[in-house]
């Protein structure tokens, strides 16, 4: 048995066989992820150029330089009203985005004037990064960055705690170098929205018969799962006050597959609003100062 990242508890149960990937739940405290969080270091090698080209096309775009012809994609859209809502907490200051692919979100940030700081377990990415955009990377884990105590005034963790091995230990360590008054932002797949819950429903119903839809949604990338009670616990143990917790759909960029899943996934997400269990949860939270 594993331990849980989360309770500490050594009892899981298994909610789906995907042949070499198997999905665990703890059964003291609901959090789920898989058999590969004894393997990370198998996985990060695999964060290469064709990990980033496979996905999302805005990986490679300039999105200060070339908009699109005016029309920008969703996710991008989501990065400058995400900027907005730190800049009410932290108007300007030095911003770490953890996880930072191919620079991205802080090219933006660096347009408004922030201080932008990068890590990436993909060396590709942090060069891409730095060639583009002019942004200096760390390639690794956040916990072999060793950036000095209280040294970031915001950090950022865009689609990034699902695929750490071990997010307490590596959200403690957020903390650390987070100024005093400083604020997180993260953003992850929501286990109770309502494209799991039929994803789940499907393949209980068929007794594991019919995979597809699940399939979709659980890969050898994401090794945790969080529901929005296990995300906020989270980041609690790991020292952290949330401040806000919110939901919202997946921009359609980020729904890979074909384009009949697309529709598919547009439809879904009408009845994820409708429900209010939309696909991704976003939280800001902000250091506990007390020993926690
Ligand atoms: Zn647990």
């Amino acid at each position: 048995m594993l331990e849980c990242n989360l309770c500490e508890a050594k009892s899981q149960r298994s909610r789906y066989h995907l042949d070499q990937l198997e999905i665990l739940q703890c059964t003291n405290c609901g959090l789920i992820f898989t058999n590969l969080v004894e393997k990370p270091d198998e996985i990060a090698k695999d964060y290469s150029r064709n990990y980033f080209k496979e996905r999302d096309e805005y990986y490679f775009r300039n999105p200060v330089e070339d908009p699109l012809r005016g029309v920008e994609d969703s996710n991008i859209l989501d990065f400058k009203q995400w900027l907005k809502k730190i800049e009410s907490y932290k108007p300007a200051g030095k911003i770490l985005d953890v996880g930072c692919a191919t620079g991205v979100f802080l090219a933006l940030a660096k347009e408004r004037g922030w201080e932008p700081y990068g890590v990436d377990i993909s060396g590709f990415a942090v060069g891409h990064a730095r060639k583009r955009f002019g942004i200096e990377g760390f390639v690794g884990n956040i916990t072999a960055a060793k950036f000095p105590d209280n040294y970031f005034d915001v950090i950022t963790l865009l689609d990034v705690i699902e695929h750490f091995s071990n997010p307490v230990e590596q959200l403690i360590e957020v903390r650390r170098i987070l100024k005093h008054d400083g604020i997180v932002l993260l953003n992850t797949p929501n286990e109770k929205s309502f494209m799991k819950i039929l994803a789940h429903g499907i393949y209980a119903i068929t007794l594991g018969r019919i995979q597809y839809p699940v399939r979709k949604l659980y890969h050898r990338y994401h090794l945790y799962y969080f529901s929005p009670k296990t995300f906020q616990q989270t980041l609690e143990k790991s020292g952290f006050e949330v401040i806000e917790l919110t939901k919202k759909t997946i921009p359609l960029v980020k729904a890979r597959g074909l384009r009949v899943e697309k529709i598919m996934v547009k439809g879904l997400s009408f009845f994820e609003k409708i429900f209010h269990c939309e696909y991704e949860l976003i939280s800001i939270a902000r250091k506990r100062e007390k020993k926690w």
